[in-house]
Formats: structure tokens, C-alpha cells, sequence
């Protein structure tokens, strides 16, 4: 049935385009007949979960009848632990993008201004756009954030600021000295976000978190997910860490239950369960490496990346190759909404997924080997 009705919302919903996930596996298969499928779009942990994770979400699925924990007291508490900070400087979320959500709506106005850079986060520009407010976009070079405009961008009318460090799509992180330096150039009274989706996958030298600058900077909210490193995407979990009296703000506006009850007592299990982080973490280095290896004997360019994907650059249109690679049943993520149409970006997988992809684009980009 076609759509009847004459309902119109406000013009900044009207302008609004739907944020685009990574192609589910099902769908593939539904559409191609293909019965091997590997997914390497959207980041996820390659090797699922902790089994301590699933069975305590298990335990609980009965419980389910009664409404979750709402202030995720356990959770908190043993988050708290973790990172060395108290529970009132937590807020959980629905996923970090919920949380991010959050920041949007309790700290910017309509026409009000937020900055982030050029390539950023494609949650960004929404949430932006969905509180009427207009994008402030740092112009990007060689694919590194250029601090010094930013500053310059800063007015009268600006409410808050988007760092993911490292960010998404590109891989790009920040340095934590450049970081810290920024932080103390902006003026106290604007929230700065820093993204730490890819937190866990940061083993170089000069990365930073920005968690211990909060005490100085209480205009810092860092942001983090179970949903990379944790194996947890499906349950959705994520968190930020702020001052006290800004989570206080965004547990106000947060929805009561916005965690499940079988979404917390996974995160709980999973954060107790370190040495599967840690794994993952070694194993995503070695095989972003060999990856890259591959790439560079294909001598295809990429932007050098300290994360759990990599954006590679073909020179030419890369959706083609995207296509070509969904008929391979590898399934990568297409970046031309982030204007970046010859970059395809790749979840580093596992071994043997990782094989499969390199495989298929060779097949592609030097055609099938023939005797
Ligand atoms: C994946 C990702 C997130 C996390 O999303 P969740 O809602 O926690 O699953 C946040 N920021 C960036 C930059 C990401 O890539």
C-alpha cells in the first residue's frame, strides 16, 4: 500500500536520510542463493563473544518477564571498577549510539552549531541534522585530523564537538599528546565527545585515552562500546564516562529501561572476561598486518590503520567492486555516502575469512587463474 497520508514532519526530518548498516548476511542469501557467506562490514568481533558472555545471558532470559535493572547498578558498579572512576560518571546506552544520541539532545538547540571533521562518523551528521542543528565540517587532509581549524570554527553558536579517535571509516588516530593539547585550547563551557569505539584495538605507542583528562577537562564525555572488541553488537551496550554532573543530565532524558536485562548480564560477563579481549586484540593485529601485506602485494593503496578494518583506496570507482565481491560472498562496506567512492572499508576478519576476501579480490581485480 502506497503511503496516503498528508503528515508532514518539520523540514529537518524531512532532510534526513536513514544511516545505512553493512548488508546482513541473510539478505545475501536470500538474494544471491549463496550458501557461504562472510560478513566483513560492520566491524563486529570475528571471533563472536566470550562463552562467559553467552551463558550469563542465557541465566538470564527467564528473568526477562520483570523490567531490567534500570539504573544498571551491577553493571555500573563493576564498569566503575574497571576503568577506575565512580558509577556517577557513567551513563549507559542502547548501544554508544544511543548514548551519543543523548549527548545531541540534552546539550544542542535548534540552529545551534557542532563541529566534527570531514569523513567522520556517519552517526554524526544524523544526529546532528535530527536536533535541527548544522554541521560545522573540518575540511580533512591526507586523511588526519587537522586540530588548528577546528579551534577556528569555534563561535558563539557552538555546542559540542565529534572526535572518534580512532575514527570510523578511516582508522585514522590521533596522537594523545595533539589530543590533549586540543582539548585545553577549547573553551570549557563546549562538551567535547571522544569516540572510543576502537578503545580496546589501540596498542600503539602515542595513542591516549581521554578518560584520565575528564578530572581537569569536565568538559570531556569519552565514549565506549561493547560492540568491537567485546564481541557484543548484537546486544547492544555501549557507554560514556563524563563528569558527574553531565551523566546526571543525560540519565535524565536516558529512557528508563533503555538496557535490557539480558544485555547487561552479557556486558557484565564479557567485562569480566579480559583475556578474550586481549585475544581478539592479538589476533586482529597479526592479521590487520597480513591483510595489509596482501593489499600492498596487490599494490593497492589503503589508509594505514590502527583499528579492526581498514579503508582501501582502488582509484577508481569502487562499488563495482563491492558488487563483485557480494557475488564472491564477501560482503564489505561501500563508503560512497561518506563521500569516499573509491574506498571500500573492510572489517579485518578471521584467518580464514581474511583469506577468502584477498582470494576474491584477486579474482576480481586480475580475473580467474586460467591453466
Ligand atoms: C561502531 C562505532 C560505534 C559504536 O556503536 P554501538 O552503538 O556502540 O554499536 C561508535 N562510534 C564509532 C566511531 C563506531 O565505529
Amino acid at each position: 500500500m502506497s503511503p496516503k497520508t498528508n503528515i508532514r514532519p518539520p523540514g529537518h526530518i524531512l532532510a534526513l536520510k536513514p544511516y545505512v548498516p553493512g548488508k546482513p548476511i541473510e539478505e545475501l542469501k536470500r538474494e544471491l542463493g549463496l550458501r557461504s557467506i562472510i560478513k566483513l562490514a560492520s566491524n563486529e568481533n570475528p571471533y563472536g563473544m566470550s562463552s562467559k558472555a553467552c551463558e550469563a545471558a542465557k541465566e538470564v532470559l527467564q528473568k526477562s518477564s520483570r523490567y531490567p535493572e534500570g539504573s544498571g547498578f551491577v553493571l555500573k558498579k563493576a564498569l566503575a571498577e574497571h576503568l577506575s572512576v565512580s558509577p556517577e560518571t557513567l551513563v549507559l546506552g542502547n548501544g554508544s549510539n544511543e548514548v551519543l544520541e543523548l549527548i545531541a539532545r540534552t546539550f544542542v538547540m535548534p540552529n545551534d552549531e557542532v563541529i566534527f571533521w570531514q569523513y567522520a562518523f556517519a552517526v554524526y551528521p544524523l544526529l546532528v541534522q535530527a536536533v535541527s542543528a548544522k554541521a560545522v565540517i573540518i575540511p580533512i587532509h591526507n586523511w588526519a585530523y587537522d586540530l588548528t581549524p577546528a579551534l577556528s570554527a569555534i563561535t558563539p553558536k557552538t555546542r559540542l564537538i565529534f572526535i572518534a579517535n580512532p575514527n570510523n571509516p578511516t582508522g585514522y588516530a590521533l596522537s594523545g599528546k595533539a589530543l590533549l593539547s586540543f582539548i585545553k585550547a577549547v573553551p570549557s563551557h563546549i562538551p567535547i565527545v571522544i569516540d572510543e569505539a576502537y578503545h580496546e584495538y589501540q596498542i600503539q605507542k602515542d595513542y591516549q585515552t581521554a578518560l584520565p583528562w575528564i578530572q581537569k577537562n569536565p568538559n570531556l564525555i569519552v565514549t565506549r562500546t561493547f560492540s568491537k572488541a567485546y564481541g557484543l553488537a548484537g546486544f547492544r551496550v555501549g557507554y560514556s564516562v563524563s563528569d558527574g554532573k553531565i551523566a546526571g543530565f543525560l540519565n535524565c532524558i536516558r529512557q528508563p529501561f533503555n538496557v535490557n536485562t539480558v544485555a547487561q548480564a552479557a556486558a557484565l560477563a564479557a567485562l569480566e572476561d579480559q583475556t578474550f579481549v586481549q585475544d581478539s586484540v592479538e589476533k586482529n593485529t597479526q592479521e590487520r598486518d597480513a591483510v595489509c601485506k596482501a593489499l600492498e602485494s596487490l599494490k593497492l593503496s589503503f589508509i594505514p590503520s590502527t583499528a579492526n578494518f581498514v579503508a582501501i583506496d582502488f582509484k577508481q570507482p569502487a562499488y563495482p567492486i563491492y558488487q563483485a565481491l557480494l557475488r564472491e560472498g564477501v560482503i564489505v562496506r561501500p563508503l560512497q555516502n561518506y563521500a569516499m567512492p573509491h574506498h571500500l572499508r573492510v572489517t579485518i576478519g578471521s584467518r580464514k575469512e581474511n583469506d577468502r576476501f584477498i582470494k576474491a579480490l584477486k579474482k576480481i581485480l586480475l580475473g580467474p587463474v586460467t591453466k
